[in-house]
């Protein structure tokens, strides 16, 4: 029998919607959701694919286990399973205290998954250890937006692209990253040729092809250029003094700072034209509809918190937010990135936007869950809770739908942590991962397709995830794993609300709880239901109990959620990535994406025709490092540091200055027999997001056949 399900598409955050067509139980086609507000009916290459990716050979079908480290995997019954897990962690528990546990999730898992494993650590165990690989790509949005705005929660949405005279894209690479995105762009540029596109990119990419100006920055190198274009705002007189002493705070002594960050000390610190700079400044203070759009480029930096607010600086010292067109707008990686951050899914917040660090919070959550407390200290981030693996101060850890052992930085660092961890449980839909060879447990969760629950993309609109299939064998969803271990942990824990804390009968319940969390908060969804969603379609929150619709832009009244209603500038200076290159390591390498594979590709690479455009990962390289390597298009060179080593093939690239290499960060040893570029990445923290400045290594590349 024929069947469509709308879902939508779970890879990047654009968040587009699809059609999954079935037949007989199997998914045979996807095609774009053409009422999805984020699509509109398109899709990406990966997306047009998904279908392809159902019957993975990979998947985990069965609980298996291991008696040791790196011997056979055999199966077992799920209540045997779970049972052992929960034994493991009970003892290690009562030994050594609770933050002895941790667990590492996923911004690819659905917003009731993340709020059951968060209330799973925070309520039944009493650890903060629960964080996720969100931490490696939004956390600074997040800290960047509370430092200056106050809350977690971007103010544009996708039809603010429509609205703009300028858009900004700094640190980004849509045309590859956020694919449907860039075709919104690619329209509203066809539509209206006097938009201005300024694309910020070490390297020439795809977005910048597009670009009417392409500032080609030093990697590194946000701030000196946003504190350069505030100068220029300044000393043309194009800032919104009344909105600035009317709506903000931190003007004055952010204005000093900038003062020594003329054009031509910037076009020194960032490496390009003075000019370009002076011009990139006029064109966004002149339209009065600038809109911003950032990533990766600016997130995964020692400094990335102050990469954020640097731009939205811009924005506020132009009164540019609130207004159509206008805004500073992070695109999600992940496709529920967002979502983990509405129920607290790191180690340092809790659900609903709060706090880790405000007792008031930490009292609010504890008496909506029915517990003594949520423990105050801070749990580990993701960097620090694999070092602590690697120390013994975490003895066990439950990683759920990520590869850790190739997708954190510091790649040997982190497999040797596994390695020392007293016992690794992995709960995933595919049992190939890098992380799986670790794994002393390893728990089957259903995949696309078979899930339930909802997701929040870049422009905090909640859609519904609906199944169209049943997970094969004995896979569950991943919710349901989590609450039965929680009941049985209890259980053996002896914990006196073990039996209520738990009680949910699908995924709904979990929303409906989840919900009741966001009352009042800036995120309330006290509105929204499964069957609203049904009927009304996605929405984007706040959709306050009162609502009836969601809420496109924030900020219009020109107040935000601070304590005196007012966004803040931050004092922030220029400084160096956290490695500098050397004679030793001359070469500074960035990592990015390819169009047609994601992440790791557990996915992506069982799908044949993702391999069409490019079929391994090449280094580019400037010309004239090559010719100084002795290197041509199409050779091998060994890539170094003193992290690790890899081998890849090397191609020419005019866009890249010299001194800069650029490599896809997909492929990793189950692709290629050799690690990738995680062998290399540093594991430098930013001090305020805890996110690890992957966009910047430094390393020599020699020809491989030389010694
Ligand atoms: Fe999926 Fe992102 Fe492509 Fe949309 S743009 S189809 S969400 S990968």
């Amino acid at each position: 029998m024929k069947n469509e399900v709308k879902s939508t598409c779970c890879y990047c955050g654009v968040g587009c919607g699809v059609v999954i067509e079935t037949e007989d139980g199997r998914i045979t086609g996807v095609r774009g959701d053409p009422d999805h507000p984020a699509n509109r009916g398109r899709l990406c290459t990966k997306g047009a694919t998904l279908h392809l990716t159902a019957d993975s050979t990979y998947r985990l079908r069965y609980p298996e286990k291991r008696a040791v480290r790196g011997g056979a995997r055999q199966r077992l019954a799920w209540d045997a399973a779970l049972d052992e897990a929960a034994s493991r962690f009970a003892e290690t528990i009562r030994t050594h205290g609770p933050d002895s546990v941790a667990f590492y999730i996923s911004g690819q898992l659905m917003t009731e998954d993340y709020y059951v494993f968060n209330k799973l650590a925070k309520g039944l165990i009493g650890t903060n250890n629960v964080d996720t690989n969100s931490r490696l790509c939004m956390s600074s949005a997040v800290a960047g937006y509370k430092q200056t705005l106050g809350a977690d929660a971007p103010p544009c949405s996708y039809e603010d692209i429509d609205q703009a005279k300028v858009i900004l894209i700094a640190g980004a690479n849509p045309a590859i990253a956020h694919p449907i995105i860039f075709r919104r762009i690619e329209d509203a540029k066809a539509a209206n040729p006097e938009l201005k596109i300024i694309v910020v990119d070490p390297r020439r990419s795809e977005s910048a092809e597009l670009a009417d100006l392409h500032l080609a920055i030093q990697p590194g190198s946000d701030i000196a250029l946003f504190n350069g274009l505030l100068h220029v705002l300044i000393a043309e007189g194009m800032v919104d003094l009344d909105y600035v002493e009317a709506h903000t705070t931190g003007f004055a002594a952010l204005k000093e700072i900038v003062r020594n960050y003329s054009p031509a000390v910037v076009a020194d610190l960032c490496g390009v034209p003075a000019a370009d700079i002076v011009k990139a400044a006029r064109w966004f203070g002149a339209s009065k509809a600038s809109l911003s759009m950032y990533c990766q480029g600016l997130n995964q930096s020692a400094h990335g918190t102050h990469n954020n607010a640097g731009i939205i600086h811009l924005h506020l010292a132009t009164g540019q937010i609130g207004k159509p067109g206008a805004g500073p707008f992070s695109l999600t990686g992940q496709p529920n990135a967002m979502g983990g951050r509405e129920v607290g899914g790191l180690a340092n917040l809790l659900s609903a936007h709060r706090d880790l660090g405000n007792p008031e919070h930490r009292a609010e959550i504890a008496k909506l869950w029915g517990v003594p407390f949520v423990p105050a200290k801070p749990g580990k981030s993701a960097v620090d809770l694999f070092k602590s693996l690697k120390t013994g101060e975490i003895k066990a850890v439950w990683i759920a739908c990520t590869n850790p052992a190739q997708s954190l930085p510091n790649q040997a660092a982190v497999r040797e942590a596994l390695q020392a961890a007293e016992y690794v449980v992995l709960q995933e839909a595919y049992g190939n991962t890098d992380t799986a060879d670790y794994a002393d447990l390893l728990l089957p969760a259903s995949a696309w397709g078979e899930k339930q629950g909802t997701v929040t993309n870049s422009e905090r609109r909640i859609t519904r995830v609906r199944s169209a299939v049943l997970p094969p064998g004995e896979a569950r969803h991943d919710w349901e794993i989590v609450v039965d271990f929680a009941r049985r942990l209890g259980a053996k824990l002896e914990h006196a609300a073990a039996d209520r804390l738990f009680p949910y009968a699908d995924a709904e319940a979990i929303f409906n709880e989840h919900r009741e969390t966001t009352r009042g908060r800036d995120l309330d969804i006290t509105g929204l239901s499964y069957s609203q969603l049904e009927a009304q379609g996605p929405q984007q929150w706040p959709y306050p109990a009162d609502a009836t619709a969601g809420r496109t832009r924030l900020y219009e009244d020109g107040r935000f959620p601070t304590a005196d209603g007012k966004a803040r500038f931050v004092a922030i200076e220029h400084l160096p990535t956290a490695e500098a290159t050397s004679l030793e390591f001359p070469i500074s390498l960035v990592s990015g994406r390819m169009r047609d594979q994601w992440h790791g590709m557990s996915r992506t690479g069982t799908v044949p025709r993702l391999f069409n455009l490019e079929d391994e990962p090449l280094l580019a390289l400037h010309p004239c490092d090559m010719r100084h390597r002795g290197l041509a298009t199409g050779d091998l060179a060994r890539v170094t540091n003193a992290r690790g080593a890899m081998v890849v093939r090397i191609a020419e690239r005019v866009g890249l200055k010299k001194g800069r290499a650029w490599m896809p960060m997909h492929w990793g040893n189950q692709f290629m027999n050799t690690a990738g570029s995680n062998a290399v990445t540093s594991d430098a923290i930013d001090p305020y997001s805890m996110q690890p400045e992957l966009k910047h290594a430094a390393v020599q590349i020699t020809r491989l056949d030389l010694p």
